[in-house]
């Protein structure tokens, strides 16, 4: 995964800056370049790198001032909350709670994992004693429903599909409200995707979040999309209100810096990654720990 190959280039920026015998501002700045430098190669919006620079050194300029600080520890501290604030915008995510019922939609191209990730995400609830269950909305893609039905077999959890249904909407609404009768407290929606973000996609989403009222609507994106991202998680939250990010395929070669620009253009965080196909391949993740571990 090159997010560490990143870490571990953030990591030599601040040890060579923590080296310097003095540091001035061209040691700060060759240290900033070289954190930018790494974020790049891991395809991170060179708009998102701009702003990052710019806060650092606001907070540098600012604590700076306030006497008796070292400058090197400030520097650190500023690099450390930043790349927290690239994961994790700081808005409170919807947490769930057990024994009532929960409705989380997710959504994503086609290919993203979200067929996949639907599961694990149930199959995770299930392991901590909830009630989970599956509705596959997705009537666009051949094949899908008995996807998710293998899937949901495989982990043994409830699920409502229909191989003649055609209208995806009446399927999320009517999959809802059996699993609400069923006292089900964790109620996950599937969605169709497409290769491509085109306009009829987005206008079904938006009617099945109408119809199925979700309490989170989870953005899910394939790792390796890079540069992508922004654009794609953007098209998303502007026709649902997309609260939490998956990122998924984290195994493979994908760069994984995308995921900075969706948790940015979603203003959502990363909730899990995804990180293989077997149901049990699948993380909770929390920015802090992230970035710790990665600057280590
Ligand atoms: P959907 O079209 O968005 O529903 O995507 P699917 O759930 O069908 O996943 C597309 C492909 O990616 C499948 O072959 C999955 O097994 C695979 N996949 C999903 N998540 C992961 C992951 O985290 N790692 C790896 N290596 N493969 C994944």
């Amino acid at each position: 995964m090159v997010l560490a190959e990143m870490g571990d280039r953030i990591k030599g920026a601040l040890q060579q800056m923590r080296n310097a015998t003095v540091v001035d501002e061209r040691v700060f700045t060759e240290c900033l370049n070289e954190i930018s430098r790494a974020l790049m190669a891991a395809d991170v919006q060179i708009r998102m790198i701009g702003t990052m620079q710019a806060n650092i050194r606001k907070i540098v300029n600012l604590k700076e001032r306030a006497a008796g600080h070292n400058k090197r520890k400030i520097i650190q501290q500023a690099v450390f909350d930043e790349l927290c604030c690239m994961l994790d915008p700081g808005k409170p995510v919807f947490v769930p709670r057990k024994g009532q019922p929960t409705v989380v939609m997710f959504v994503g191209l086609q290919g993203s994992g979200k067929t996949t990730t639907c599961a694990k995400y149930a199959s995770y609830y299930q392991r901590k004693g909830w009630k989970p269950a599956l509705v596959c909305a997705d009537t666009f893609r051949a094949g899908a429903f008995d996807q998710l039905k293998q899937n949901a077999e495989k982990v043994r959890v409830p699920f409502y599909g229909s191989y003649t249904e055609t209208d995806p909407v009446k399927v999320a609404e009517e999959g809802v409200e059996r699993f609400k009768k069923e006292r089900c407290d964790m109620i996950v929606v599937d969605t169709s995707g497409r290769h491509k973000q085109e306009a009829a996609l987005f206008e079904e989403m938006r009617q099945v979040a109408e119809v199925t009222n979700p309490d989170l609507v989870v953005f899910v994106m394939d790792s390796s999309i890079g540069q992508a991202a922004f654009d794609q998680a953007q098209a998303f939250k502007q026709s649902v209100a997309v609260g939490a990010v998956v990122v998924t395929k984290m195994d493979g070669h994908a760069k994984g810096g995308g995921a900075l620009s969706a948790v940015a253009a979603t203003k959502s965080p990363v909730i899990f990654l995804g990180t293989g196909e077997h149901m049990d391949e699948f993380e909770a993740f929390e920015a802090k720990g992230f970035v710790s571990r990665l600057l280590g």
